[in-house]
């Protein structure tokens, strides 16, 4: 908000600006979507913003929940804004059996919402329903005898109220090895740089820079074998930096750092940056191990 505080601020923003202010904060696919979406809004609508939730939701990165609340609580629209903790209330509430992230049970619960939505302040009365579900219908102690719906409430009639809602099991994150390529350059009367190349705009990391990476499945075993800290020196018979373990929503990597002898192809656009001083977007994976692996760098 400091650095654009109006949507004309954002929209004119460079897209490496709007990135390297969002380092750190990780779902990096918020900052892109924001930023073209106050292009939009600047480009196409004069800056002015959309007024109901059909444009709204027309805008990169506003799904049917954004563009509910800001429509309904911004401009009275009488739309219903579905939430976990009211997709939790009307599941409890009318003992909704279909897991509620698949079609049907979806369609439950918006039908539920829709008819339970107070048309003449829809902002107010979705707002109360999310708050009923955060303060009141709790996911695991659901506070029934200080519930307004206690007497009308099927799960609570039938006690399936911690079965519900009901959802479809997550899929386990994938194991992934990735293996970063490092490629020097040292010019005369220069600092020694390494190649950086800009992150695809589709995929992990995209639109952040990175060493030119593969990545590739990592069988259970391998990934049980592998050191399980943060990250480890090389070893006398393995000339790469690793592993740094990381996380992410769908991915368990393992990752190793290589210096190379030519720079790879360049695949994406990329630019030489000084190891010891330069500054990058970096992904998290690298930047929180990057003074190690200056120190690494410089060493070997
Ligand atoms: S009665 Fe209990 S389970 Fe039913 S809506 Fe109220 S808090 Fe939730």
């Amino acid at each position: 908000m400091v650095a654009f505080p109006t949507v004309q601020d954002l929209a004119s923003a460079e897209t490496d600006q709007v990135m390297a202010l969002w380092k750190g904060l990780g779902y990096y696919s918020r900052a892109r979507n924001l930023h073209n979406a106050a292009r939009i809004i600047v480009g196409e609508h004069a800056g002015v913003m959309p007024k109901n939730a059909e444009e709204w939701s027309a805008l990169p990165g506003v799904g049917p929940y954004t563009a509910a609340a800001i429509s309904s609580i911004c401009y009275g629209e009488a739309v219903p804004v579905v939430d976990g903790n009211v997709q939790r209330v009307m599941s409890r509430l009318f003992d909704i059996e279909h897991a509620v992230d698949r079609k049907a049970g979806k369609q439950a619960v918006d039908e539920a919402c829709q008819m339970l939505l107070d048309v003449a302040d829809p902002g107010t009365s979705n707002q109360a329903w999310m708050e009923l579900g955060a303060l009141i219908c709790a996911p695991k102690s659901p506070l029934c005898a200080q519930c307004p719906l206690m007497d009308g409430c099927l799960a609570r009639e039938r006690k399936t109220m911690l079965q519900r809602p009901v959802k479809q099991p997550k899929k386990a994150a994938l194991a992934v090895e990735v293996s970063f390529s490092i490629a020097l350059r040292q010019e005369p009367n220069s600092p020694l740089q390494w190649w950086v190349e800009r992150r695809p705009e589709k995929g992990i990391w995209s639109q952040l820079e990175a060493f030119p990476c593969v990545m590739t499945p990592l069988s259970s075993e391998k990934e049980a074998a592998v050191n399980t800290g943060l990250f480890a020196e090389r070893d006398a018979n393995d000339a790469r930096f690793g592993p740094v373990k990381h996380i992410l929503t769908h991915r368990r990597m393992t990752a190793y750092f290589e210096v190379v002898q030519n720079p790879p192809t360049p695949k994406m656009p990329g630019r030489w940056v000084d190891v010891s001083s330069g500054d990058a977007n970096w992904p998290r994976l690298i930047d929180k191990v990057l003074p190690e692996l200056r120190a690494w760098i410089v060493k070997n």
